[in-house]
């Protein structure tokens, strides 16, 4: 830990450097993190921040504070990501379904956002073409929504343009699409992402300008007493800091924030199910009106897998222990089967599946009974009487400009507390996520590891090819069809913050989602290597493989050892 200091000259010529290399994050930083914390005796001072939860939402705080000198701490009760970060649609897009309800401010600040992405973090912002087709009787006829996408157009300042087909041209684009009643589609583009990598990316920038982040860490009280803003962790830990954000998703509540956080949120869950390609060969994601009510759902192609979904319904109880049932399958299967009916969707060729909770911003007291999709999907900053701030709603797309406006709230009041203060400005808008030069075409054509790797890890990915050409057992694949290498285990536990198998098998690679026994024929190893590094005995290992089949069969309704052929 640090003391407290201004920002002065050498720090912004520090700050107009080349970045920082990444630094360790191992089991061994954890465990000296967690010592120094429960061991502060106060003589360092309190935290500039201390931000709670890191999702993307506490991510982009970190990043945006560490990037302006600020000391940051991120508390997270789980692992990062945990929570609705990793159970999201996957996509960086303006929301097109948001027009019908005339959230024009909106659409247009994440379409502004999935510009900036393109630029700041290119390897894990995919553009794609998305089709969405139109059919007698559909809410949205034909015209609506080529209105509806030419306004998105100039929305997205003319960057993406859409395009009108006619059946044929339709069919031709997507053979999979039902014939009868077809009016013909849209075509326009917006990204797919990886949500959970993308939350991992930014927090290791806040990591590389001096960031902590210290993970199974939950908040258990926050308050003000004489000596400023203290936080309390399980466990008695007490931190102290000059500001606090709670950035905690759906866990954001009265627990937290007292009076303020009573009534702020409105859950609701959304499902979505893995199958291979080959059942659904989509070649462009899919987008699917959903007769009667303002919803679409997606249908994505994901390297060997399609992935279908989502949901949106009311939700009470544990964020993190939503999972998927027999009803989200009798909801989302029909729904498809109407555009898509060659599909063999059924429950049997399910490879696996997500569950998330949205944290929507109410408007107005609970109204039991009322449905959670004409919500607004807008962003609140609120603060109580304390001074704790909390961050919440928003959109994955939109995450650095909410970060944004919650840490020049904090640095006003940094500056108000210290007039001497100088805090300099955002400039998260054009630092990239991971620094370095993009790989390129030649790169990637020419050395299929790089290939693999570089979705993830973009121009990091040149580090990790050297070291498994260096060390040819981490070279290999962990599963045959699937992209994922075992240097990639090897990063995950030294460099990203990884404490349990569910960290590796369903975060950091989603082998859980994707693979068709979820990882399973590799998860003893990859327990022994993480078990290894934490310095645990072969009991440990067997609590980690168990540990991560309850995760896996809450969420996702499959065991473990479920071997969907
Ligand atoms: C089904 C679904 C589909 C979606 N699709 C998209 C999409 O395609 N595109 C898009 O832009 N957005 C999408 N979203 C919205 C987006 O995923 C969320 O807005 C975003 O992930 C919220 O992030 P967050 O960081 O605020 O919350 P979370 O990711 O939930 O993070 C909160 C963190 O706080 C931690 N925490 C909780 N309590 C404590 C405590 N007491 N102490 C310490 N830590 C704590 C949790 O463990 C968690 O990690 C979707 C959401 C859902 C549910």
């Amino acid at each position: 830990m640090h003391t407290a200091r201004r920002n002065t000259p050498a720090d912004r010529a520090a700050a107009a450097a080349p970045p920082p290399p990444l630094p360790p994050w191992g089991p061994s930083e954890r465990t000296r993190l967690a010592a120094a914390l429960r061991d502060d005796d106060g003589a360092r001072g309190p935290w500039d921040l201390v931000v709670v939860g890191a999702g993307i939402t506490g991510a982009g705080i970190a990043r945006d504070a560490a990037l302006r000198g600020l000391r940051v701490l991120v508390l997270e009760a789980s692992d990062l990501a945990f929570g609705t970060s990793s159970r999201s649609s996957r996509l960086i897009h303006g929301g097109v379904r948001y027009l019908e309800q005339g959230e024009v401010g909106l659409v247009y600040e994440a379409l502004r956002e999935r510009t900036r992405l393109y630029k700041t973090a290119s390897h894990l912002v995919s553009p794609a073409d998305f089709l969405f087709p139109a059919y007698a009787g559909d809410r949205l006829p034909l015209w609506k929504l080529r209105v509806g996408l030419a306004l998105y157009d100039a929305l997205s300042l003319y960057q993406s343009r859409h395009r009108t087909v006619d059946p044929a041209g339709a069919r031709a684009r997507e053979p999979l699409l039902a014939d009868d009643g077809l009016r013909g589609a849209v075509i326009y583009e917006d990204a797919v992402t990886d949500d959970a990598r993308l939350t991992l990316t930014t927090l290791q920038s806040a990591r590389r300008y001096g960031a902590e982040i210290l993970t199974y860490a939950r908040v258990e009280g926050l308050g003000r007493d004489d000596a400023g803003l203290w936080v309390r962790l399980a466990g008695g830990t007490l931190v102290r800091a000059h500001k606090v954000v709670v950035a905690a998703g759906p866990w954001t509540s009265e627990r937290l924030l007292g009076e303020t956080g009573k009534h702020l949120l409105a859950l609701s869950k959304g499902i979505h199910l893995v199958m291979r390609a080959r059942d659904v060969p989509v070649r462009q994601p899919l987008v699917v009106q959903v007769r009667g009510t303002k919803r679409i759902v997606f249908v994505v192609p994901w390297g060997s897998r399609t992935y279908l979904g989502t949901t949106d319904s009311a939700y009470e109880g544990d964020p993190g222990a939503s999972g998927v049932d027999e009803a989200d399958y009798a909801e989302l299967f029909p729904l498809i089967r109407r555009v898509l009916p060659s599909a063999p969707l059924e429950r049997g060729r399910v490879v696996s599946a997500w569950s998330g909770v949205r944290p929507l911003v109410r408007s107005g007291p609970p109204k039991p009974g009322s449905s959670t999709v004409n919500i607004s999907r807008r962003h609140r900053l609120v603060e109580n009487a304390d001074g704790v701030v909390a961050l919440v709603g928003g959109k994955l797309t939109t995450y650095r400009a909410m970060a944004k406006e919650a840490v020049d709230h904090v640095a006003k009041a940094l500056r108000a507390a210290d007039p001497e203060r100088t805090i300099p400005r955002c400039t998260t808008h054009r630092l990239p996520l991971v620094p370095g030069a993009p790989l390129t075409a030649e790169e990637l054509r020419d050395d299929p590891l790089l290939a693999d790797l570089a979705p993830r890890h973009g121009p990091e990915a040149r580090v990790l090819a050297e070291r498994a050409q260096a060390h040819p057992e981490l070279a290999g694949r962990l599963v045959d069809d699937l992209p994922y290498r075992w240097v990639e285990v090897d990063q995950a536990i030294r460099f990203e913050g990884t404490w349990h198998l569910d960290d590796i098998l369903r975060r950091r690679l989603p082998l859980a989602l994707t693979d068709a026994r979820h990882g399973a024929g590799v998860a003893r190893r990859i327990a022994e290597r993480l078990v290894d590094a934490r310095g645990g005995s072969g009991r440990d290992v067997d609590a980690e493989i168990d540990r991560y089949r309850d995760l896996l069969r809450r969420e996702t309704g499959y065991d473990l050892n479920d071997a969907a052929g």
